[in-house]
């Protein structure tokens, strides 16, 4: 099979998640690719570029600091860049180069996905760097109402940062990007803003950071009272429309993106727990993601049939749920420690719906990222129709049981998940 190569080109690139987002999707599509990391030294651009024309290479993906150098090099190139003055993706063909903006297509759709819509907003953008462009141009294109942006180092139509409180305190901001490259790994613990008068006044905000997968900004936010989501999926969006535009594909599948973000996921934490209520596919979608890779999957429910030698049904009816849900706690722990002693391999662990409990969320949340696997009780209903391994659907009306359960269970599952999924 052809081989298509592809890769990454900045400096310095130190670990990156990019080449998990085009080998899964290589993996899952039947495209062989070959993404690699291009360390380019400023000086060495001009030979990085014409090696990227002589050797066969289907698209690069640019980061820091080359995504306004590059232009120049460029045949062809989008409106966005046009209009942004960066290109973060340029598909090569024999005799051209045209360069796309995917950070700022990548960036709306993870908005949406968080259900932030930007029109008419008051808005804030700490940073005037190569990524605040792309958010500057979003927040134009979708009438933002106000935009206000910060920046350490004052430049033309860029506020002086130490204001960005007071100005915030004045009518308050609806949505806040933090596109500044403060408080990523390994300085987790700096913050752009300290002042708690800024975070009081912020409805919303986005870090384009990812890693820590919450930053020190996210956490101020969330215990100021407001809503706080990082740059992973804007990861995900803006890798999946360059795997689009570098292998000629046309369309992705959402379920493809969400597997795909999964392995991200998995990728930054080494371990992945997924919760949800019984028939949201936990077990499916786990076993999906350690299929063909290197990677331990373990189902609690499994875990204490074979622990046990009873199935769960026979637990509940000789010796009734509080019993089980001890057994539950006991196993997660054993799981947790095998897990911790265990840093060679990744892990995926599937949770009984009803182990979301004050009592294990602590343990669960140490454990790595947790995805909580949402589904609507009446789809749930439908796929548990005639299932006779449930303890807790007894009667007839599975519905009526299922969205009792969902309403006891969800802000547990809220509170021990960093991420919902919606399949
Ligand atoms: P950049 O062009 O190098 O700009 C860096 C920005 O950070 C500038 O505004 C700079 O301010 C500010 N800054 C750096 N150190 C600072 C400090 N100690 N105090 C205050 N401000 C500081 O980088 P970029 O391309 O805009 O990227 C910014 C961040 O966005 C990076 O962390 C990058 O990984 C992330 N990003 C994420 C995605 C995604 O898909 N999630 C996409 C693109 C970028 P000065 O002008 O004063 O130096």
């Amino acid at each position: 099979m052809e081989n298509r190569k592809s890769g990454l080109i900045g400096h310095p690139l130190g670990h990156s998640i990019s080449p998990v987002i085009h080998s899964y999707l290589g993996k899952r599509l039947g495209i062989n690719t070959d993404y690699t990391l291009m360390d380019t030294e400023e000086t060495d651009l001009d030979k990085r570029m014409v090696f990227l024309k002589e050797n066969d290479v289907c698209g690069v993906n640019v980061t820091i600091p080359y995504k306004t150098d590059v232009i120049k090099y460029l045949s062809d190139r989008d409106e966005a860049v046009e209009k942004i003055g960066a290109c973060n993706s340029i598909v090569i063909r024999p005799g051209s180069m045209t360069g796309y903006n995917t950070d700022h297509s990548g960036l709306k759709r993870a908005l949406d996905d968080y259900g932030i819509d930007l029109k008419d907003k008051r808005v804030a953008i700490l940073g005037a760097g190569g990524a605040s462009k792309a958010v500057r141009y979003l927040c134009e294109k979708e009438h933002a109402r106000e935009i206000l942006q910060f920046n350490r180092t004052v430049r033309e139509g860029v506020l002086p940062l130490k204001d960005a409180p007071v100005l915030a305190a004045d009518g308050g901001f609806d949505v806040v990007f933090q596109s500044t490259s403060v408080g990523m790994y390994p300085k987790a613990d700096d913050c752009i803003i300290d002042d708690p008068l800024f975070y009081g006044n912020c409805r919303k905000g986005f870090d384009l950071v990812y890693n820590p997968f919450e930053t020190s900004f996210m956490k101020r936010l969330k215990e100021a009272g407001g809503e706080a989501h990082n740059g992973l999926r804007m990861l995900l969006y803006q890798g999946v429309e360059a795997f689009k535009l570098f292998n000629d594909v046309d369309d992705i599948d959402p379920s493809t993106e969400k597997d795909c973000y999964l392995n991200m996921l998995i990728a930054m934490n080494r371990v992945l727990v997924l919760c949800g209520m019984m028939g949201c596919g936990k077990s499916t979608t786990g076993r999906r993601l350690c299929n063909g890779a290197d990677r331990i999957f373990i189902d609690t429910d499994d875990y204490i049939v074979k622990k046990t030698g009873m199935s769960i049904n026979d637990i509940f009816a000789t010796q009734g749920e509080a019993v089980f849900r001890q057994m539950e706690h006991e196993a997660l722990s054993e799981i947790k420690s095998a897990v911790d002693d265990d840093k060679e391999h990744e892990y995926v662990i599937s949770l009984g719906g009803g182990m979301c409990t004050e009592n294990n969320i602590p343990i669960i949340r140490s454990m790595g990222a947790t995805a909580y696997l949402r589904q609507d009780a009446v789809t749930l209903a439908k796929r548990l129709e005639g299932s006779d391994d449930r303890p807790l659907l007894k009667d007839n009306d599975n519905l009526k049981t299922i969205r009792a359960l969902l309403e006891k269970r969800e802000d547990l599952y809220m509170e021990a998940a960093d991420e919902i999924v919606d399949y």
